[in-house]
């Protein structure tokens, strides 16, 4: 109890992150012992938070990655890690509408 109301409420623009160092994605990354927002995997984390607030980032990310797949010259590589992330940020969105409906 007084170890979950001591932990420290980081605000990011994909996600709020509660950060516990045993169960921190980012840690297990190679980061230091906090968080690592601009290296996060909110959808793979469970210290992070998704809510409402963050869906118009997770929208961007989507159309960042449509406008990206549309390019000429991508690898097959790319190509695949390209869908897989849209699949991901997709399942996000869908996650945050579900949650709400
Ligand atoms: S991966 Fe993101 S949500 Fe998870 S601990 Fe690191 S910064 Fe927080």
């Amino acid at each position: 109890m007084l170890k979950t109301s001591a932990r420290t409420l980081h605000v990011g623009t994909l996600n709020d992150c509660y950060y516990q160092p045993e169960t921190a994605v980012c840690r297990t990354m190679g980061g230091a012992d906090q968080p690592m927002l601009n290296n996060c995997r909110p959808d793979r984390c469970g210290n992070a938070t998704i809510t409402t607030r963050h869906r118009r980032g997770w929208e961007a990310a989507r159309d960042d990655t449509e406008r990206a797949l549309v390019f000429v010259g991508l690898s097959d590589l790319q190509r695949t890690a390209l869908r897989q992330h849209l699949s991901d940020v997709t399942k996000v969105i869908e996650g945050i509408d579900h949650a709400h409906d």
